[in-house]
């Protein structure tokens, strides 16, 4: 089908950025509206407040990226990024048990989130009709007369008056403050659902000079929380030579930000690698804190009346608990299924696009719901089915620290490669109840 008309998206970050890659081949104007200025370095800016913070790239995100942007693992690589085997050179710690590590194709890459950023920016920037604008805020939506049809944006520049801009189709990512329920019931459409679950998660990160010898030559670590130590921590390499360290306490647990009490924190972990880095290697900053209260989840495809010309994208659809790391790889799936939508025509789009999307956030929406329900102060629907797997999983945990298969099914699922109901197959389920015969080595269970 030939590109044709203009595409209007809010919110220029990823998941406007993977939105206007999907929308490139269906469009021949891909305006990005953003009430930031893109930095000219990889350095933070204000609209993503989270840049300052770990981002995890998962094995299916960075597969995603590759098929929207060939060639962007080589791309990253040259400025930076390293590529690490996400079994093979990670210290994981699930409810304390260090899993056993083996090699595996399940790639990820250590870098800065405003590198990864940049990176995709400027290859959306360079594809033919795509345009960004910057310093210029959305502050509504038009639509026709009878509301049937949005027609484009409301426009605030930073500097200049109110203005308009029409558009064939607008796509909101604008992020979990996404406007559009509010816009939506000011042009007579019903409330949206909204699920929410609150965890109160605290992240607070500093980075530090990375040398040979540390970590005990791996390339990151990532330590869980479980119930009774609702504690986070997760190292990682980024660009420029240094560790990023991010900790994190839920349901309301702050992480100190002063020097003493952060190693003091990190070193509460159930990985000693944790500690050890931040006791020993050189700080680069000052520790940042930033507080995520919840896991939001926007059920448009439930509306029985949504108008035609609009779509809601990545965080603005559904925000999950950062800790899992999912949110870029569920923005790049989308914009792989918007473009799939987009090849087959217009028509009904929201419609296609919201009930297929749902399936999409389904999956990575269970992991992050139904393992936050472990902990007795959030709360949910904990059903028998979330019990169960709950359960189980901690026996997967204890077994998975001598038997590399199951470590290597567990993180097949939470890097989104494999379905969750992957654990439950007859081969995984023999393999933790064999497992859990053997008591877990003394080496294997941390302090
Ligand atoms: C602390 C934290 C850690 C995270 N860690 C990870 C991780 O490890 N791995 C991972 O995959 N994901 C992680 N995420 C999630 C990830 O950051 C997002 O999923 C990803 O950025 C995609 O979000 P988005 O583009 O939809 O929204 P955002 O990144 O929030 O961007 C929204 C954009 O819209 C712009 N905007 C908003 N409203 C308007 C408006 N009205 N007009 C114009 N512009 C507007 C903002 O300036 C901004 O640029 C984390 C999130 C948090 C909070």
């Amino acid at each position: 089908m030939a590109a044709s008309g203009r595409a209007v998206v809010i919110g220029a970050s990823l998941g406007g950025l993977l939105a206007a890659r999907a929308l490139v081949d269906s469009f021949t104007e891909v305006i990005l509206l953003d009430r930031d200025a893109p930095p000219a370095e990889p350095v933070h800016r204000r609209g993503v407040p989270q840049g300052r913070h770990v981002h995890v790239l998962l094995a299916r995100g960075r597969q995603a990226l590759e098929c929207l942007l060939p060639e962007l693992g080589a791309e990253l690589y040259r400025l930076g990024a390293t590529p690490v085997d996400l079994h093979g050179q990670v210290h994981w710690y699930n409810d304390g048990h260090r899993m056993r590590s083996a090699r595996s194709d399940l790639t990820g890459f250590g870098m800065s989130r405003p590198l990864l950023e940049q990176a995709v920016r400027q290859r959306i920037l360079a594809l033919p009709g795509v345009r960004l604008v910057p310093d210029c805020e959305v502050t509504g939506l038009l639509a026709t007369a009878d509301g049937r049809r949005v027609t484009g944006v409301r426009l605030a520049p930073r500097e200049g008056r109110a203005a308009t801009l029409t558009a064939d189709l607008v796509v909101d990512a604008g992020g979990r403050a996404s406007r559009s329920p509010t816009w939506l019931a000011e042009l007579g459409y019903p409330a949206v659902e909204q699920e929410r679950v609150e965890v109160g998660v605290t992240y607070v990160t500093r980075r530090y000079r990375r040398e040979d010898g540390q970590l005990e030559d791996k390339l990151g670590v990532l330590s869980n929380a479980m119930p009774g130590r609702a504690r986070y921590g997760v190292v990682a390499p980024q660009e420029g030579g240094r560790f990023a360290v991010t900790v994190a306490g839920i349901l309301g647990e702050a992480p100190p930000v002063d020097e003493a009490g952060f190693i003091r924190y990190a070193t509460s972990l159930a990985a000693p690698q944790v500690g050890e880095l931040v006791r020993q290697a050189q700080p680069l900053d000052e520790p940042v804190l930033m507080r995520f209260p919840a896991s939001v989840r926007r059920r448009y495809e439930r509306l029985s009346r949504f108008p035609d010309g609009l779509l809601i994208f990545a965080d603005a659809l559904c925000s999950l608990n950062p800790v899992y790391g999912q949110g870029i790889t569920v923005a790049a799936v989308q914009a792989l299924l918007l473009r799939s939508l987009l090849a087959r025509g217009r028509h009904r789009l929201a419609r296609r696009f919201f009930r297929r999307a749902a399936r999409v956030i389904d999956g990575p929406w269970s992991i992050a719901v139904g393992t936050d329900l472990r902990f007795p102060g959030v709360t949910g629907r904990r059903t028998w089915k979330v019990r169960f797997v709950n359960a189980y999983l901690a026996r997967l945990h204890v077994a998975a620290a001598r038997d590399a298969v199951l470590g290597a099914a567990f993180l097949r699922v939470v890097n989104l490669i494999d379905p969750p109901a992957r654990l439950l197959g007859p081969d995984v389920m023999l393999r933790v109840l064999l497992g859990r015969r053997q008591r877990p080595s003394a080496s294997s269970m941390a302090r």
